[in-house]
C-alpha cells in the first residue's frame, strides 16, 4: 500500500503539563535529524500528534528508523483521501482486503474528527462505514471492546486519513529533553547499554573513551567508535571523546603496588571523566558498572574510586545481570561489536588479583606519589574530539587500511 503519511503518537511526553512544548518540539526536530537521508519527507509536530508526510517515500524504511526514536509511543502508516464517505469506504475495503486473507475477524471503525464541520460526525461515521464494511465481507464481526482489526479515520481539514495497523515505538524520552552526560564507553557489552537506557531517559550523551597506544591498537579505538554509530541510530549523531591515558597508566604501574594499580586508575579516569563533564557543560557521568561484575565493581571499589568526584555517577546496569545485559545488547545490536576480541586499556595494565575491597585511605597515600594535576593536564591536552553519525562505521576502513600495509 502506497502511504502519505505515518501518523505518530507521543509517549510519555504527554504527562508533562509545561515542559510539553519543549518535549514536542524536541521529538519533531530528532524525528527530523533521524530522516535526513530523505529530503522529501516533511515532519510536523503538533500538540497531540506528530505527522510524517511521506512526499512519495518508502513508509518501511521510514518506519524502521521510527522504531528507534525515543519519545514515541506507537505510529500508524495512514492514507490520505477525498473528504468523502465515498472515497472513505473504498479506501477502508482496501484496507480491509490487506489485512484478512481469508480468515475470520473482528473489527471496528474508530473515528476522529478535529474539523468540526465536516458533515458526518464521529458516531455516523462509524456506523454507516462500519455497516458499509459488514455488508462488503462475509467473514468481518464487529467488537467495540477488543477487536482483532481497527479501522482509524480521521477527518481533518486537509483530508480524511485511514490507517489500520499501529505499530509499537521504543518509548522513553525525546533525547535531549533530560539535559547531557557524559558515558564512559568502553569496548565492553556493559557501557553501550548502560548509555542506551540514558537516553531513553532522554539523556542526551558524549562518549568519553580511554585508550593507551600502543598497547591499545587502532581497531579498539575504531570499535568504540563504531559502537557510538550504533548508539547514533537513537539520537542522531554523537560527539566522541578520545582520551590518551598511556602516561598515565604507564607511571601508576611503576609507582603504586600491584593491589591498587586498578583502583588508582580508575580514579584517573573518572577524574578526566569529571574535567571533561565540567568543561561540556554536562550534568552527570554514566558508566556501565554492575554491582558485583568484577572487582572494581564492589561497594567498597565504588566508594574508593568515587570519592575523586561529587558529580553524580549514574549507573543503569547497576543492577542488572550479566545475561540480562547481554540480551539488551543484542536487541540494540552492540553485542556482535562488543565481543570482538581487541584489547582495552584497562584489560592490558590489569593486575592478576586486584583489591576488591580497596582501603580508602591507603588509595589516597599510594596516589600523593603521582603528579595528578601534571599527568591530568597532559591527558587532556591531547584529546580528540569527533562527530559520530548514526550507523557510522570504522572497523572495516581500519582492516581495509591495514591490509594495504600488509
Ligand atoms: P564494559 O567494558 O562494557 O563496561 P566490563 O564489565 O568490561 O564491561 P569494566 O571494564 O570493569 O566493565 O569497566 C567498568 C566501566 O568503566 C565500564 O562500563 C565503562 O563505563 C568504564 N570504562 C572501562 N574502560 C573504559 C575505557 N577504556 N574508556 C572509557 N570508559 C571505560
Ligand atoms: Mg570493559
Amino acid at each position: 500500500m502506497q502511504y502519505s503519511e505515518i501518523m505518530v503518537r507521543y509517549g510519555e511526553l504527554s504527562t508533562k503539563g509545561k515542559n510539553r512544548q519543549t518535549f514536542i518540539d524536541r521529538l519533531g526536530s530528532n524525528v527530523r535529524n533521524v530522516l535526513h537521508e530523505f529530503p522529501e519527507v516533511k515532519v510536523h509536530a503538533n500538540r497531540d500528534r506528530l505527522h510524517v508526510d511521506l512526499n512519495g517515500a518508502n513508509s518501511d524504511e521510514i518506519m524502521k528508523r521510527l522504531k528507534l526514536v525515543f519519545g514515541i509511543q506507537n505510529f500508524s502508516p495512514s492514507v490520505q483521501v477525498e473528504r468523502t464517505f465515498e472515497a472513505t469506504a473504498e479506501m477502508a475495503v482496501k484496507m480491509v482486503q490487506e489485512q484478512l486473507g481469508d480468515a475470520k475477524m473482528t473489527f471496528k471503525v474508530n473515528t476522529r474528527r478535529s474539523d468540526h464541520e465536516f458533515e458526518i460526525d464521529t458516531n455516523e461515521m462509524n456506523m454507516r462505514l462500519g455497516g458499509y464494511l459488514l455488508e462488503q465481507f462475509d467473514q468481518l464481526a464487529v467488537d467495540v471492546h477488543n477487536p482483532e482489526l481497527t479501522i482509524r479515520v480521521e477527518i481533518r481539514n486537509n483530508g480524511i486519513f485511514l490507517s489500520s495497523e499501529t505499530i509499537q515505538g521504543i518509548g522513553g524520552l525525546p533525547v535531549g529533553t533530560g539535559g547531557k552526560g557524559m558515558l564512559m564507553l568502553s569496548g565492553g557489552i556493559d557501557s553501550p547499554v548502560a548509555g542506551f537506557l540514558g537516553m531513553k531517559r532522554g539523556v542526551s550523551m558524549e562518549m568519553v573513551h580511554f585508550f593507551s597506544p600502543p598497547y591499545t591498537s587502532p581497531q579498539a579505538l575504531a570499535k568504540a567508535k563504531e559502537l557510538t554509530g550504533k548508539m547514533a541510530r537513537y539520537s542522531g549523531s554523537i560527539k566522541f571523546i578520545e582520551v590518551p591515558f598511556t602516561e598515565i597508566q604507564e607511571t601508576i604501574k611503576s609507582s603504586v603496588p600491584e593491589g591498587y594499580l586498578m583502583t588508582v586508575q580508575r580514579r584517573m579516569m573518572l577524574r578526566l571523566t569529571q574535567a571533561l563533564t565540567i568543561q561540556r557543560h554536562a550534568m552527570a557521568i554514566f558508566n556501565g558498572e554492575s554491582l558485583g561484575q568484577v572487582a572494581s565493581q564492589t561497594m567498597e571499589s565504588m566508594m574508593a574510586i568515587n570519592d575523586v568526584t561529587t558529580l553524580p555517577i549514574l549507573r543503569p546496569v547497576v543492577s542488572l545481570d550479566k545475561n540480562e545485559i547481554i540480551k539488551i545488547a543484542k536487541d540494540i545490536d552492540t553485542y556482535e561489536l562488543s565481543i570482538l576480541p581487541f584489547e582495552d586499556c584497562c584489560t592490558i595494565f590489569a593486575p592478576p588479583s586486584p583489591k576488591t575491597r580497596p582501603n580508602l585511605e591507603r588509595t589516597r597515600l599510594y596516589e600523593q606519589r603521582l603528579d595528578i594535576d601534571g599527568l591530568m593536564q597532559r591527558s587532556l591536552d591531547g584529546i580528540k574530539i569527533s562527530e559520530v553519525k548514526a550507523g557510522e562505521e570504522f572497523l572495516n576502513q581500519e582492516a581495509d587500511a591495514f591490509a594495504e600495509l600488509l
